[in-house]
């Protein structure tokens, strides 16, 4: 191994085995006696076949770069609430610096940026360019309530405003996601997943959007991020640092890990609930650990003349399902009104009616007089991990291992890195 190692790119070494431990971790505390020898001597040749992997040339990047990490590991997140109306205000605890147009301003402690003109301004530095990269000698920048780490890209949108772009590692933008996504005082075990599907969720949209401008959005369109982890969040943070870099793949791919509240029983199938094609660990699977949540199962009663209102019909007297999928989730529904009728997929419908209010698309309905009784199971898609089904599962002791080989059975669990 010495020998493999004089040959390693500088670091690479000491990561694989550094990543072979967290994989390790996931599956430390509930194995069984009986598969304990077995499962650590396939964990440890997986570890040795990380280090020999590193021992191999560069390889470069192939043609369709979905095999292999993001170059770099920057993520560039849109940041919603910046700059909408034309201006943006930073603050800092250090010195702002900003970089346009080939040259370095130092701007002290605050700056506000104008949009005019197709350009952005600062009028204390004299500085007007068509984008600006603002960053801070203490590493922060405050912007309203929230603090972010790492660079603000900053460039004209349409109508005026301006459009911010934070880029930052990966590992330190997912500080900002799990516990928004999930609780923060959720199990340790049940974050940890989290931090595995959000991180693999990432990197995704990462290689996707490689030639757009940015990669994810900061709040539900991708997933939510608010910028450095307020107090409260250690939990989230460090179910972050024990998983740096493991994300879950397929045939060596990146899976799309879907994740979703609750699962009412049983996880959808990614393609029935999303649309497209998904590999078997997708597929769906029998939950059981997530009726603590509120969201089991629900009702909603809604009101004739809003279903009107929210499908563009009057008069509706009748709502059902005509097509479901193997799960019972409706696939497709047909609403009678006194024009005819009218046909949506069930998801689009559910989106029209308000996702909080028809929490998923396992729902029976019945008319009544003055509108319709929605009885329910599950929030969300359905797709990928059950969040409370985690959580459930955290709790009867599993860790986190076992959680991710429930929900997506098949899967693997790697570092980033190894996929090269
Ligand atoms: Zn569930």
């Amino acid at each position: 191994m010495a020998e493999v190692g004089k040959r390693c790119v500088t670091g690479r070494s000491g990561r694989m085995r550094d990543a072979a431990a967290r994989l390790a971790a996931l599956f430390r505390k509930a194995v069984p006696a009986g598969l304990g020898l077995p499962l650590a001597l396939t964990i440890l040749l997986c570890g040795v076949i990380a280090a020999v992997q590193c021992s191999k040339p560069a390889a470069r990047a192939p043609e369709h770069a979905d095999r292999r990490c993001p170059d770099g590991r920057i993520i560039r997140i849109a940041i919603s609430g910046i700059g909408s109306g034309g201006t943006a205000e930073f603050a800092s605890g250090g010195r702002i610096s900003a970089q346009a147009a080939g040259r370095s301003f130092d701007l002290g402690g605050k700056v506000a940026v104008e949009a005019s003109g197709g350009l952005l301004r600062i009028s204390e530095a004299g500085l007007e360019a068509g984008s600006i990269a603002l960053s801070s000698s203490d590493g922060i920048l405050r912007a309203g309530d929230r603090s972010y780490a790492g660079e603000m890209a900053l460039r004209p949108g349409d109508g005026g405003a301006i459009i911010a772009v934070n880029r930052l590692p990966i590992e330190r933008y997912l500080h900002g996601v799990v516990g928004f996504e999930m609780p923060p005082d959720w199990p340790l075990e049940a974050l940890k997943c989290q931090a595995v599907a959000a991180r693999t969720y990432a990197m995704s949209r990462m290689i996707r959007m490689a030639s757009e401008q940015f990669d994810v959005y900061d709040d539900t369109r991708s997933q939510v991020y608010r910028g450095v982890a307020p107090a409260g969040h250690e939990a989230a943070v460090r179910a972050v640092r024990e998983t740096a870099g493991l994300v879950l793949t397929h045939g060596g791919a990146i899976l799309s890990a879907f994740f979703h509240s609750t699962c009412g029983g049983r996880t959808e199938s990614a393609g029935e609930a999303l649309g497209g094609e998904y590999p078997p660990p997708l597929a769906g699977v029998a939950c059981g650990f997530c009726t603590d949540s509120k969201h089991f199962a629900w009702t909603a009663l809604i009101a004739r003349d809003e279903v009107d209102a929210a499908l563009g019909i009057a008069g509706s007297c009748e709502i059902a399902a005509t097509a479901r999928s193997g799960t019972g989730r409706a696939l497709s529904v047909v609403v009678k009104h006194k024009g005819g009728e009218k046909r949506i997929t069930g998801a689009g419908f559910r989106a029209a009616l308000g996702t909080a209010r028809i929490r998923s698309t396992a729902f029976r309905v019945e008319a009544g007089p003055g509108g319709f009784a929605f009885t329910g199971s599950g929030f969300g898609h359905g797709a990928g991990m059950c969040q409370w089904g985690a959580r459930g599962m955290a709790l009867a002791g599993m860790n986190c291992g076992e959680i991710l080989a429930k929900y997506y059975p098949g899967a693997d669990v790697a570092d980033c890195s190894s996929l090269d």
